[in-house]
């Protein structure tokens, strides 16, 4: 027995004025310094307002948000009471409401002790509606968290059935603000959603239809909203990319790329779009090189790539991959993704770091092909130097 679980999705052009006819009492948004910047907490309240609620904001959510901000907003949504939390922002600030939720709805607890097998008792206290401002994540229909230790300088990949907002507001009007590179880096983060939940062991008939219409749509507009911001149509196909990749690597998995990914992110802070999909050609590579059966022919075929033999399949959608990358001005080596400011040596210190955190992202096991530890050092090498997988 199996379930597929999504929000209730409202998308498309003025998706937001859903909120107008929203029934409650108080509501307390979740969000990031920029949104306040861009007035789209205005926008929001001023809908909240219309809906006839009480609003509180908690406007600190930071890039790849840290166990403290978590701490830290749960205790503004005690103090304040909502009976709605609304998310507003991107991947960020969608997964700190998760957890400041799950906070909320039980006070004290640790976010580290949050898992999918632990009841959390959500819905007693607030519902949940989440609105993304980038298009990539898919963080609107999964029931994932993905939060930061500082400390400790890994990210904890956690979250809970429980946590699959009750709404998901898709608007592309709130996309079209991206300036290019983060419509690159969240663009091409939605299609590693899509390749890696078709293609990780948990995948299905029902994530598998998603998966290959997000990844349809990435490689036909992505580069055109990354070019014109103001294409509304590639904004709006963007945006629904990123909730189908959401709904499909949710109710699957993610999977080796991720592991490499989230471990480069916490160790040198790259952002995550640009640090998973980096690792996505390679990865196709590698996989293709093992001994089981691999599916990247089948998502090839349906792109129209040549695709006469598993092993060409799997080629042209790396090649696909590297070359969409560079389209929309994307690093495809992990030396031009650290750039200057990171030098070989610093990279060769962290090498022991990245494969411990990549070894210990449970993603990893979700592969057709699961590297060793001396594997994954050798990912990160090649990954480095851009060198064709031969192993
Ligand atoms: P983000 O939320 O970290 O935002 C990056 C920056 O872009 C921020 O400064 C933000 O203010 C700004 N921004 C957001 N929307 C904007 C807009 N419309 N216009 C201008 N600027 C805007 O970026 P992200 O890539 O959406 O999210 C990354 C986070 O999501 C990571 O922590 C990652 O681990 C997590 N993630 C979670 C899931 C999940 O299923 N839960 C999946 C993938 C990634």
């Amino acid at each position: 027995m199996w379930y597929f679980r999504s929000p209730e999705i409202v998308f498309g052009e003025d998706a937001l004025s859903h909120l107008d006819v929203i029934e409650g009492n108080r509501a307390f948004i979740v969000t990031d310094p920029m949104m306040m910047q861009l007035g789209f907490v205005d926008l929001i309240t001023e809908h909240l307002h219309d809906a006839g609620m009480e609003t509180g904001v908690f406007a600190e959510v930071e890039p790849e948000p840290s166990v403290q901000t978590i701490s830290a907003g749960a205790e503004k949504m005690l103090a304040f009471e909502p009976d709605w939390i609304i998310e507003l922002g991107g991947g960020s600030a969608m997964d700190a409401a998760k957890a400041m939720w799950a906070l909320y709805e039980n006070p004290g607890l640790d976010p580290a002790d949050i898992n999918p097998f632990e009841p959390l008792g959500l819905r007693r206290k607030a519902r949940l509606i989440v609105i993304p401002t980038t298009s990539g994540t898919g963080s609107e229909a999964t029931w994932a968290t993905v939060l930061t230790d500082t400390e400790a300088q890994r990210k904890l990949g956690t979250g809970s059935p429980e946590m699959v907002a009750d709404i998901a507001i898709v608007d592309p009007i709130l996309p079209a603000k991206m300036p290019p590179r983060l419509t690159a880096d969240t663009g091409l983060d939605a299609l590693t959603h899509a390749v890696e939940g078709y293609t990780c062991a948990l995948r299905n008939d029902f994530s598998d239809a998603v998966c290959l219409k997000a990844a349809q749509l990435v490689f036909d507009y992505l580069p055109r909203a990354v070019k014109d911001g103001s294409d509304m149509e590639a904004r709006e196909k963007m945006h629904n990319a990123a909730t189908l990749a959401g709904l499909g690597f949710g109710n699957a998995m993610a999977a080796l790329a991720h592991s490499l990914g989230h471990s480069l992110g916490a160790v040198f802070h790259v952002p995550h779009g640009r640090a998973v999909a980096l690792f996505l050609p390679y990865t196709i590579e590698f996989i293709q090189r093992g001994d089981t059966e691999t599916r990247f022919h089948e998502i090839s075929r349906f792109l129209g790539l040549p695709a006469a033999t598993p092993a060409e399949g799997a080629a042209s959608l790396a090649t696909a991959i590297r070359d969409l990358s560079r389209e929309v001005g994307q690093p495809l080596t992990l030396k031009d993704t650290l750039g200057d400011s990171i030098s070989r040596t610093e990279f060769e210190a962290a090498l022991d770091k990245l494969v411990e955190n990549a070894e210990a992202d449970s993603v990893i096991a979700m592969s057709d092909r699961i590297p060793t530890g001396d594997e994954v050092r050798k990912l990160f090498e090649y990954a480095y130097d851009g060198k064709t997988i031969d192993f």
